[in-house]
């Protein structure tokens, strides 16, 4: 069996000619040729395409959009390439099949197939110019359409992977290339059996280097971040915060459900099965170790913070004068789960079941539409989530402080709350 590596590069790692440049000198010291380089769209691509899409759906002019998004992606070929090098075609090209998939009508009922194979350019975009950039500085490589190894069903927006199929295709497809060169290819991306395009959910790229990780039983997997690893809250909103040098797959699985966004919540789960470290390190301090995430004994008690925003708390309220039972709550988790929709939070009273969901198109008028016929709706938007794990008195009260509490709960080692914030207050160090 093959020692293979797999890097993943997210979006703000190549978001510019200079941090291209950065990714080559990273690689250039640590790459062999049994690496699989994983690369996501650059900076704030798939949010551009997601706003081209929203105005489609609208009937809204985007061409302006486009003509950004497109300039965006040849200016930093220029600065990178020379005039006469193919990248600036093969950009182009993509350009004029975007536009040419764009004009296919746009439904509400189709939104899910179509915002996939609108959103894969991003990936593809950013690959093409990773891959041309590095072969140009002479690190050898070859691109992969990751579409040819990631199957999956045609759950669109939040597809389910086919492990069988996907391991298979990982042997017979990407093995051999990587006895011989690294390898560039998307993350986010897979193909439904029938051929259509689909994506594993926003920020999926660490899960697929985690899936091509565990396919060929990789000797590690890094996630290469614009932070120094995982830390106990998110440093740009709490300026003390502490990164942990090792953590436990267990624990690094549990802060991704509630939202910590250093690294995809499915990630953990097929490397911890097969015992493959994930290291989560900074692009811009490469030499810094970063954390392994790996099994390890002892628990962790240092408190750690998880915010979430644009959350939605959604309350049903009985109508009838009865209370609620079994069967209210399977009507409304029936919905969810039709619409993909995932409870981040529920509390449940006498009379009414409350839950806390992300913000996604149409998602909620659509869920309101389906039961209003049974309960009584009422919903507040544009909240936060907050999960303090290993959580003190201090910190609550301090995250209270600056926040409209609308529902809390807690347990010995986990306090949640959706709140309000109050101000942008910008939040005061963890521990003072
Ligand atoms: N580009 C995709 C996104 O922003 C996938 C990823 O970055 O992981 O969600
Ligand atoms: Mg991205």
């Amino acid at each position: 069996m093959l020692k293979t590596f797999v890097f993943k590069f997210g979006g703000a790692s190549v978001k510019d000619a200079p941090s291209i440049i950065n990714l080559s000198k990273i690689l250039y010291n640590r790459l062999r040729n049994h690496t699989v380089i994983v690369v996501s769209a650059m900076g704030k691509t798939t949010n551009a395409l997601e706003s081209i899409l929203e105005k489609k759906i609208k009937g809204e002019d985007f061409s302006l959009n486009i003509t950004i998004l497109k300039n965006y992606h040849l200016d930093i070929c220029s600065e990178l390439f020379e005039p006469e090098h193919s990248i600036h075609h093969q950009i182009e090209n993509h350009f004029i099949q975007l536009d040419r998939d764009l004009q296919q009508s746009l439904r509400v009922e189709n939104f899910d197939q179509y915002y996939d194979q609108i959103i894969l350019y991003g990936e593809l975009l950013a690959t093409r110019i990773v891959q041309e950039y590095l072969c140009s500085v002479e690190i050898f490589c070859v691109w992969q359409d990751a579409r040819e190894l990631i199957q999956t069903n045609a759950d669109y927006r939040f597809a389910k992977v086919d492990w069988k199929k996907t391991t298979k295709n990982i042997k017979n497809i990407l093995a051999p290339i990587l006895t011989k060169f690294p390898v560039v290819t998307q993350g986010f991306i897979g193909r439904e059996k029938g051929g259509s395009s689909t994506t594993l959910g926003r920020e999926g790229s660490d899960f697929t280097a985690a899936i091509l990780g565990a396919c060929l039983k990789s000797h590690s997997v890094t996630i290469w971040k614009d932070v120094a690893g995982v830390l106990n809250a998110d440093p740009k909103r709490f300026p003390n915060a502490v990164k942990f040098d090792e953590l436990d797959y267990q624990e690094a699985a549990e802060l991704t459900y509630y939202g910590a966004s250093v690294i995809h919540p499915k990630t953990i789960k097929p490397l911890a099965n097969l015992s493959i470290p994930l290291y989560v390190k900074s692009f811009l301090a490469p030499e810094e170790s970063g954390t392994r995430i790996h099994h390890i004994k002892q628990s962790n008690h240092i408190p750690c913070i998880v915010l979430k925003e644009d959350q939605i708390l959604v309350s049903f309220k009985v109508t009838d004068f009865t209370f609620i039972e079994e069967k209210h709550i399977h009507q409304v988790y029936a919905q969810l789960e039709q619409l993909k929709l995932k409870v981040n939070m529920l509390q449940t009273s006498a009379i009414s079941i409350s839950i806390v969901i992300d913000k996604q198109p149409f998602k909620l008028d659509r869920l309101i539409e389906a039961l209003s016929g049974l309960f009584e709706i009422r919903y507040n938007e544009a909240l936060q989530l907050i999960t303090i794990k290993n959580h003190n008195p201090e910190i609550i009260n301090q995250l209270m402080e600056q926040r409209e509490v609308l529902m809390e709960q807690v347990t010995r080692s986990t306090f949640q709350m959706v709140a309000k914030p109050l101000q942008e207050a910008p939040n005061r160090p963890l521990y003072s």
